[in-house]
């Protein structure tokens, strides 16, 4: 579904250039289940990030369903992103001041979409086990339940892929495990594809298939 060609990405702070990702290759396979795995600095993030369109790399193509992405241009770029691609951070990034609520509408609200946006956020919250929750601002929540939230949001707009950076990183290993596991669910009931990054061997085990980096190189691919 999703290929990465010939990635490289370097990262240049005045005259000292941190090269991030070197000539990655890497398919996403429609409803997958994959973790990345690699030690601080390998280049999960940036991986994440080029592979979401989020940032752009140095050299390299990226193709959705055999397509370039780049040949169709920034704004065209900009709403596939929007319409096939979820994400979850580490950190959640939900807006505080926005409800519950009004954070897993923000995607739907962003693509225009007017109608069924309630059925669809408050079926999308009950899926997580928030139900009740949705007046709640995000720092009135556990962060396992934030984590929740950031499901929800990813996951609303029934995107083909989900990237997710570290998502149980912040949390303790139960509340992580939970999270995976709603991932996992998600993935199995939906079809939803899910790239998670981790370096957590508990986490791990719950990927169909392990990609490993290592300074920026992919090195063993196991299925
Ligand atoms: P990971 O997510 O696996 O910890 P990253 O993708 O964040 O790895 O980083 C890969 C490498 O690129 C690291 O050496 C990191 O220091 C460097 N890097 C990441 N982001 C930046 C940035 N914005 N500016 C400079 N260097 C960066
Ligand atoms: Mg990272």
């Amino acid at each position: 579904m999703l290929t990465a060609r010939g990635i490289s990405k370097t990262y240049k702070t005045g005259e000292i250039a941190c090269p991030a990702l070197r000539d990655t290759t890497i398919t996403i396979a429609a409803g997958e289940f994959s973790a990345l795995c690699g030690p601080s600095g390998s280049g999960k993030t940036t991986l994440l990030n080029i592979l979401g369109c989020i940032d752009s790399s140095d050299s390299g193509e990226l193709f959705l369903d055999g397509k370039p992405l780049a040949a169709s241009g920034k704004d065209a770029m900009a709403r596939i992103r929007r319409e096939n691609f979820g994400f979850i951070f580490q950190t959640y990034n939900l807006i505080p001041v926005l409800s519950v609520y009004e954070n897993v509408a923000l995607p739907l609200t962003l693509l225009g979409r007017k109608e069924g946006v309630r059925d669809a956020v408050m079926a999308m919250l009950e899926k997580v086990g928030l139900t009740g929750m949705e007046n709640r601002r995000p720092a009135q929540l556990s962060g396992g339940q934030q984590q929740r939230v950031s499901v929800a949001r990813a996951l609303v707009k029934h995107p083909r892929i989900v990237f997710a950076d570290e998502p149980t990183a912040n949390l303790d290993s139960e509340t992580g495990e939970g999270v995976i596991n709603l991932m996992r669910e998600i993935n199995r009931a939906q079809g939803t594809a899910f790239l998670f990054s981790t370096h957590d061997r508990q986490i791990m085990e719950h990927a169909a298939r392990l990609i490993r980096i290592r300074d920026g190189r992919i090195e063993e691919e196991t299925t």
